[in-house]
């Protein structure tokens, strides 16, 4: 009996090891050459006519001898950034399940479909925040090598009521943390519909559990914003969260809660290209639908956007006013968190409608820098303090000798015009570089693929299937 739980240890410890090797073992040595790195640490000096050596999945050397064995990139008038981290996705993944075990998920994924998305726009490390355990399985299947795709970081997400993980009282949020936890989540995410003492329970447990907070601010703190402000609470996942508990929607009122996250600790991700693209769907849905990326979106969401649009459907003159007055808010925010000095670092909330995983990225970052911050913090928010949040800052979010190489050559220089982080020449995703033209490559596959399939995933149709009607 001993002996073959042993045999089966080993077994499984010997899966795991050809699994890493697998992974490191097709990464080659390389060599940028002649390039002006941007690094992104705190006092971020521009290294220019750099060499940067790349070996398995690490940065090995900055400006140091090159390996005999290493493949040359010219990186000449280039500039060399880090990996991009988008704070606040919601990735598309296997199910709904049914009860049978003879049958798989009524709609299945390709991971490396989605994937691309992000690999394409040089994001390289995502914040999954509605994880489920189809989620932990994707970043396995990245781990193992079966997929390029981001480092993938993974809240659960707790609420009141209508979600996968669900506490009305304080003994159940503790428990619901900790199972959280033995799940593998690492961190937790706090929703709309938590009771206040079902929320602290939870906020203080995860404290307890060592697992970082990120969320919206319960209904239920309406006009006692500042009682929500607990400690632990680390992190409100966009600034609607704010304009929900706002009345003025003054420069005043954007103070008063930049003031009480800067004295919490919290930061925020301020989320602004989401308002922006509800206001937009309000309008038409030609906003949805003359998106450059919309036909890389998996066409089972090409028809969710167009045939289910929470925003445009039932839209009024009314309702397109209040969208505006919220992304002016949102901007007095960005200004009144910036003065104030709470960090934010950038999110997309990709996945809802009109928000396309990877592209989206680049459009906060470009309306971060419309709102205030100037390009190097723009940059700084999507690279060094989004990996310092996630507390993976020795790792990642940096261009240094021995974090991993996650990295994105550039043909012109972002700290010029922030636009220029889409002028993308190729990536480094932990250490496997993925030129321009296999970027090219691989976006014409999941065109392809998507245009091949999508008389399958006719959103009503899919949605009476899964009913079983
Ligand atoms: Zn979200």
């Amino acid at each position: 009996m001993k002996s073959l739980k042993l045999l089966t240890l080993i077994a499984f410890i010997s899966l795991g090891l050809n699994a890493q090797s697998k992974a490191e073992s097709e990464n080659d040595t390389y060599v940028v050459k002649n390039v002006n790195i941007i690094p992104m640490t705190t006092n971020n000096e521009v290294i220019e006519n750099a060499t940067v050596v790349v070996e398995g999945q690490k940065i090995l050397s900055i400006n140091k001898p090159i390996p005999n064995n290493a493949k040359i990139i010219d990186g000449k008038g280039k500039w060399l950034i880090p990996g991009l981290i988008d704070m606040h996705v919601h990735n598309l993944a296997d199910g709904p399940y049914t009860s049978y075990p003879t049958r798989g998920p009524a709609i299945h994924i390709d991971t490396q479909n989605l994937f691309t998305l992000y690999v394409a726009n040089g994001v390289t490390t995502v914040f999954e925040l509605s994880a489920r355990a189809e989620h932990i399985g994707q970043r396995n299947e990245i781990l193992r090598g079966d997929v390029i795709g981001p480092r993938i970081a993974l809240a659960g997400l707790i609420d009141g009521g209508n979600a996968n993980m669900t506490a009305t009282t304080p003994s159940d949020g503790r428990q619901t943390v900790r199972l959280a936890k033995g799940e593998g989540y690492e961190f937790i995410k706090v929703y709309s519909q938590l009771n206040k003492e079902t929320y602290k329970a939870i906020i203080d447990e995860a404290e307890k559990q060592n697992m970082k907070v990120v969320g919206h601010i319960p209904s239920a703190f309406e006009g006692q914003t500042e009682e929500a402000f607990v400690p632990h609470f680390g992190l409100v996942a966009h600034a609607e969260e704010f304009s929900k508990q706002a009345d003025q929607f003054t420069d005043e009122e954007a103070e008063r809660f930049a003031k009480m996250s800067k004295k919490n600790g919290t930061w925020l991700i301020p989320n602004l290209s989401n308002l922006v693209y509800i206001a937009k769907q309000a309008r038409s849905l030609d906003s949805v639908r003359n998106l450059e990326s919309f036909k890389y979106v998996h066409p089972l969401m090409q028809s969710k956007w167009i045939v289910s649009n929470q925003y445009n459907e039932g839209s009024s003159a009314n309702r397109i006013a209040y969208f505006d007055k919220l992304v002016d808010f949102h901007i007095k925010i960005v200004k009144a968190f910036k003065k104030e000095g709470v960090p934010m670092v950038a999110g997309t909330d990709a996945g809802t409608s009109g928000i396309v995983w990877g592209f989206s990225l680049h459009d906060e970052l470009k309306l971060l820098k419309e709102a205030g911050l100037t390009n190097e913090e723009v940059l700084a928010s999507a690279t060094r303090l989004a990996a310092e949040w996630l507390e993976i800052d020795d790792k990642i979010g940096t261009v240094e000798a021995g974090k991993f190489a996650d990295l994105i050559l550039l043909d012109k220089n972002p700290l010029d015009n922030i636009s220029n982080t889409k002028e993308i020449s190729g990536v480094f995703v932990n250490g496997k570089w993925i030129d321009k033209n296999k970027i090219d490559t691989m976006l014409s596959d999941v065109e392809q693929w998507n245009n091949a399939n999508k008389e399958n995933y006719n959103w009503k149709e899919v949605l009476r299937k899964i009913r079983g009607e």
